[in-house]
């Protein structure tokens, strides 16, 4: 499929690299291949590039440099959040049921070695009560884990109370900001957040890079999940992967310069896509939608098969859930936790915007979704 005819509407899934993303990382493809550990000029000049590329990852969050650990993704950091504290003697976590797999399944894990583990549920709109969060968090709660924007409904939740809460029980809180970094200013310091994974391919960055924010203040000791050289201060070892990590930083400072403008224009060609969606019989959108991120809808059609929608949309990328289980047809534990029955949740879609969805590529998806729909 050519890039002209292609209408890209999966960015949650992932997003297309940012050319100027590409172009810092080149060189460090080519030319400049020595291995950041080394202690001669060239390893040291790639060092300096690294530590830059720490600078501004931490600078997009308001975190210092030395509070990042490059991990391979967003998975990578919530295992090492999550599983490196392993060792405390507080043996209770909370979460919430609507979270990203990479955090209920390492809970899972989590739960077979010697930890209780709360999955909150959520109202219909995707919010969790607060009271209910209260209730639950003990003097044993080591942690409590919450999304800040749901990646299949875009929902987003109250960070600032629910981090409030976690800090008054003296429980550390960790926030998977993995769709929000990037899109939505954030500020780890006054939102009081301990832990916080970022994945670099969900804001135009490339794939298999992204890092773990760990809150110096917190004086967290995590355990190390993948031991060997001793890199990033022992906590994860292994040869830094350089042009990924410069992609990142880029990504980073792009980001920041342009997330104002980014949103603009992205929310208003996201309502003008969902208002026209709308107007089929019988849709409605899943989730709440004053607290949502501007690129996301997820819209559900009774009657319609969303798989077989998205066959029949082609060039048009869309996904029917989370991109993990789009391959099966188990409908979206996400959707099943607002109360949508199987039947709605297997014909809902969702609709994810980015930097490079034009004016002229939502007309002709509108056009598209709606006479399939009507021929469906
Ligand atoms: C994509 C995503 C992840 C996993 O990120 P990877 O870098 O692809 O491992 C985790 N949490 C959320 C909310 C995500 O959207």
């Amino acid at each position: 499929m050519s890039h002209q005819d292609h209408i890209y509407l999966d960015n949650n899934a992932t997003t297309p690299l940012d050319k100027r993303v590409l172009d810092a990382m080149l060189p460090y493809l080519t030319d400049s291949y020595a291995n950041a550990g080394s202690s001669h000029l060239a390893g040291l000049t790639v060092n300096e590039s690294i530590q830059e590329a720490a600078w501004q990852t931490a600078n997009l969050i308001g975190a210092n440099e030395d509070e990042i650990i490059f991990t391979s993704g967003a998975t990578e950091a919530i295992n090492l959040a999550i599983k490196g504290l392993s060792d405390s003697p507080k043996k209770h976590i909370v979460t919430i049921a609507t979270e990203h797999k990479a955090v209920l399944e390492t809970c899972r894990y989590m739960e077979t070695i010697g930890f209780a583990v709360s999955y909150l549920s959520v109202s219909s709109e995707g919010l969790l009560d607060l009271n209910l969060l209260e209730e639950t968090i003990t003097d044993n709660t080591l942690i409590v884990i919450a999304m800040f924007s749901n990646n299949e409904i875009g929902v987003i939740q109250d960070i600032a109370a629910i981090s409030q809460m976690a800090n008054n029980k003296n429980a550390l809180f960790m926030c998977d900001a993995t769709q929000a970094v990037g899109k939505i200013a954030i500020d780890v310091k006054k939102l009081r957040i301990d832990l916080l994974p970022i994945s670099a391919h969900k804001f135009y960055g490339p794939k298999g890079i992204g890092a773990l924010y760990v809150s110096a203040k917190a004086k967290i000791k995590l355990q190390p999940q993948i031991h060997g050289g001793g890199q990033q201060r022992k906590l994860r070892s292994g040869t830094l992967n350089v042009p990924a990590i410069i992609g990142l930083g880029k990504a980073c400072e792009i980001a920041l310069n342009e997330l104002k403008k980014d949103e603009e224009r992205i929310k208003k060609l996201r309502d003008h896509l969902e208002k026209s969606l709308l107007k089929i019989e019988g849709s409605f959108v899943n989730g709440n939608t004053l607290n949502r991120i501007y690129n996301t809808s997820n819209i559900c059609f009774p009657g319609v098969n969303s798989e077989r929608l998205i066959i029949a949309l082609k060039n048009i990328s869309v996904s029917s859930g989370s991109s993990c289980s789009a391959a099966t047809s188990t409908p979206s534990h996400v959707l099943k936790a607002l109360g949508l029955s199987d039947e709605n949740a297997l014909s809902s879609i969702r609709f994810s915007l980015g930097r490079f969805t034009t004016l002229a590529e939502i007309e002709e998806a509108i056009v598209r979704v709606t006479s399939l729909i009507e021929q469906l």
